[in-house]
């Protein structure tokens, strides 16, 4: 006979425990399942090069409210990355020296002639698809609308590196609608969405917040436990792990990522959309790199194109005789966050003065339990799959922030998706 639980969570990342946390509140039995030995999914505290670095997600804001009312009620402390006193960025070959006011001045044109339709698009972001004619820009690539522009030389790549760092993808691949998004979030403000999404970090780490939460919930959290196959009915579900154990339960909360959801073996299966969104995949592919070079150094800031493997680099954190940078790519199979001269040959495109001791990071798309970064959707996912895969299937939910209505692809839509779930299981199960 199975074990009995009223719901049990797959994925003991941000969205799962924070479901966790609310069904628990409402007096439910939850089990959460983690295939990784590790809690926190895509946010990843470890501590490498000397100092303790966010592998995977980072940046948080009060502009943020789920991420932000987390903070508060954990009292966890924000800081932030030493200011850039430098920037870097190319005009064709020549390499441009300024400030980072002076870069966002470059960009500032193109940025606004994009970005103004954002509220007419998305007048709600927390209701993304509330516009009935969205659908007429979903089909562009952020690309194609950048093109469009017609920019000088010098901002269009300004402008291209920008969004290859918010995009952690080939502009080509990214919808122009989730730049839309982003944008929506902060009321149509690009400068403030920059900031929002690349500037304040928790000071003890994303893993104070997770152990934060767990130290919250009375939930039961097992790790190393991968679920292979979820059987289910009008009256419940039969979860069963690759360890052969098996787990009978009122609801499932699914919170896979969408490149994962859609090969796990659900019986009877999930709707067309699901599946269909899994199989295009997302747009993000990128790959973020931590690299520690020689110093001192001044704090600086680097823009390059979407053609190079890295093209943004920044400093995060001093110290006395050396620096941690991070830096993103757009591309994965481009680069390996773990090969030292091809990281420090990337950085030759700005300076050729930095010495490279280490690098480090990890290859969220070869992993089995990610295989993607954050969410960017591809062209034509919002309106042709995100309200499914958002919907419920009979005991089936799901979590995630890939799924989040206002930021989607932020540990705040982790955040959102949970809180959304948590209250439509207790509406019908208490
Ligand atoms: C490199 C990188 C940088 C980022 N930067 C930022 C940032 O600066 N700011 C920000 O807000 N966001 C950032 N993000 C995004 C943010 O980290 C994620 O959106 C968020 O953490 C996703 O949480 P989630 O719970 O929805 O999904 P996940 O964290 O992916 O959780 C899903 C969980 O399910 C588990 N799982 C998968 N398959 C199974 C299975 N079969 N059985 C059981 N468990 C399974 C996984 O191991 C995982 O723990 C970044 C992400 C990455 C990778």
């Amino acid at each position: 006979m199975p074990e009995e639980t009223d719901v049990v969570v797959v994925g003991g990342g941000v969205a799962g425990l924070i479901t966790a946390r609310e069904l628990g509140r409402k007096g439910l039995r939850v089990t959460v399942l983690e295939a990784r030995d590790r809690l926190g999914g895509r946010v990843w505290t470890d501590h490498r090069l000397g100092r303790d670095l966010e592998i995977g997600g980072t940046w948080l804001h009060w502009v943020q409210p789920h991420a932000w009312a987390e903070v508060n009620r954990y009292g966890l402390e924000v800081t932030r990355g030493p200011r850039p006193e430098e920037a870097y960025w190319l005009a064709g070959d020549e390499v441009r020296t300024g400030t980072l006011d002076g870069f966002m001045e470059l960009i500032d044109p193109g940025m606004r002639r994009l970005l103004e339709g954002t509220m007419h698009h998305i007048p709600r972001p927390d209701k993304p698809l509330s516009n009935p004619e969205l659908a007429s820009v979903d089909g562009f690539s952020v690309q194609d609308k950048l093109d469009e522009l017609d920019l000088p030389v010098e901002e269009y790549r300004a402008n291209e590196a920008a969004w290859v760092g918010h995009f952690n993808a080939p502009l080509g691949d990214g919808a122009f609608t989730s730049a839309l998004r982003w944008t929506a979030a902060t009321t149509g403000s690009w400068h403030l969405m920059h900031e929002a999404s690349a500037v304040f970090r928790l000071a003890s780490g994303t893993k104070s917040l997770v152990e934060a939460i767990v130290a919250d919930t009375d939930a039961e959290i097992r790790t190393s436990t991968e679920v292979s196959r979820i059987e289910h009915d009008t009256d419940g579900a039969v979860v069963t792990t690759t360890g052969g154990e098996r787990i009978s339960a009122r609801r499932v909360v699914l919170t896979l990522p969408q490149n994962l959801l859609g090969d796990l073996d659900v019986s009877p299966g999930l709707c067309a959309e699901k599946k269909a969104a899994t199989a295009e995949g997302t747009a993000s592919k990128g790959v973020k790199v931590w690299i520690r070079v020689r110093g001192p150094i001044k704090p600086f800031f680097a823009y390059s194109s979407a053609s190079h493997p890295l093209s943004v680099v920044r400093t995060e954190f001093l110290g006395d005789d050396d620096a941690v940078l991070v830096s993103f790519g757009a591309d994965a199979s481009r680069i390996s966050p773990h090969d030292r001269d091809a990281v420090a040959e990337a950085l030759r495109v700005w300076r050729d003065d930095l010495e490279v001791l280490e690098v480090t990071g990890h290859d969220w798309m070869a992993d089995p339990h990610s295989r993607e970064t954050w969410l960017m959707q591809k062209p034509n996912q919002l309106t042709r799959y995100f309200a499914a895969q958002q919907r419920a299937e009979g005991v089936l939910h799901f979590a995630g922030s890939d799924y989040a209505n206002v930021w989607a692809g932020f540990i705040d839509g982790a955040i959102e998706s949970g809180h959304r779930v948590a209250r439509d299981i207790t509406t019908t199960l208490t």
